[in-house]
């Protein structure tokens, strides 16, 4: 018999608190986010007029809008929200979808990415954490560099790798999820021509199937990393504090309906096992509805909802 492995699975255990200053709003961090990640994005938007109706259709948005639903919920409640933190049970049949749909994403296979997750919740912000806005330092240049880096730069930089025996030993237990995690390779490929086959049938063209998977399959994939990076890199520098947490995460509600309610990261750094991270008045938390949809259809169990004395324990007093 071997020993178990030790988790890190929302361990309280961390390191000590950050030296940082924790009033890191200043002008210079908003500038620097406006320029990594809204102003591609707001080019791909100035190109839609561009294209509409010769390299752009109705038919290519609602094919990148159904699979950035799949693919989104497939990492927010299934990535995330279950196999990270444990929010909730699922059923298998619901466990294996989930871990599919995540999949579909094209944010690595499941069992690394909840690794590499799970250490970020464990030295959050601090020595360790792979993708800290703050890991150069506080002054503006340190800043702008950090979210380059916890925005995109940590993947294709770090040489560190988290290990998943280490972080993930439960995912590497569960047969089903090691052969999804080997199949990446082959739910990368049908992510992105599974557009261009819907679009082609559809059309009964070509150029229906190249519109369909640029749309649909590219810019789609990347408008969703974006959005996923953008939780570890702008939910970490700027918003608001409405709970008290050791690290520097942050709520921020213009990203809430695009990352499907993952913007509310200061609560849930505050409360990492909760299955709703939208908790406050008007927090919309689109993941929290689908957890909840799954729990009525009896496929999801146990789903942590959460839990009023303990959030009024870690509320900022305003
Ligand atoms: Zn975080
Ligand atoms: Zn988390």
């Amino acid at each position: 018999m071997t020993t178990a492995p030790e988790t890190a699975l929302d361990s309280t255990k961390r390191t000590p608190e950050p030296e940082l200053d924790p009033e890191g709003q200043s002008l210079g961090n908003r500038i620097t986010v406006f320029f990594f990640v809204l102003v591609p994005l707001l080019a791909l938007i100035a190109a839609v007029p561009f294209a509409w109706g010769w390299g752009l259709t109705w038919l290519d948005i609602a094919i990148g809008a159904v699979f950035y639903v799949i693919g989104g919920l497939g990492i927010t409640v299934g990535f995330h929200r279950h196999f990270t933190h444990g929010s909730f049970k699922a059923k298998r049949p619901l466990r294996i979808a989930l871990a599919i749909a995540g999949s579909l994403a094209i944010e690595g296979g499941v069992i690394k990415w909840v690794a590499d997750h799970r250490r970020h919740h464990k030295y959050a912000d601090a020595e360790g954490d792979p993708h800290s806005p703050w890991r150069f330092g506080d002054d503006w240049r340190s800043v702008a560099k950090g979210l380059f880096y916890a925005h995109m730069a940590w993947m294709f930089l770090s040489e560190e790798k988290t290990s998943p025996k280490r972080f993930a030993p439960d995912l590497l237990k569960d047969k089903d999820l090691v052969k999804i995690d080997r199949w990446f390779g082959a739910i990368v490929l049908f992510s992105l021509l599974a557009p261009a086959v819907i679009g082609g049938l559809i059309t009964m063209s070509w150029w229906g199937a190249f519109t369909a998977f640029f749309w649909g399959g590219l810019v789609r994939v990347a408008l969703l990393h974006h959005v996923t990076w953008s939780v570890n890199s702008i939910c970490h520098t700027i918003g608001e504090e409405n709970f008290e947490v050791r690290d520097r995460s942050r709520n921020v509600w213009w990203l809430a309906i695009p990352s499907f309610g993952e913007s509310w990261h200061n609560l849930h750094h505050a409360d990492p096992t909760c299955a709703r991270h939208g908790v406050l008045k008007g927090q919309i938390d689109i993941s929290a509805r689908v957890i909840w949809a799954f729990e009525k259809l009896g496929w999801a169990t146990k789903v942590r909802w959460p839990n009023a004395e303990r959030l009024a324990a870690k509320r900022v007093s305003v």
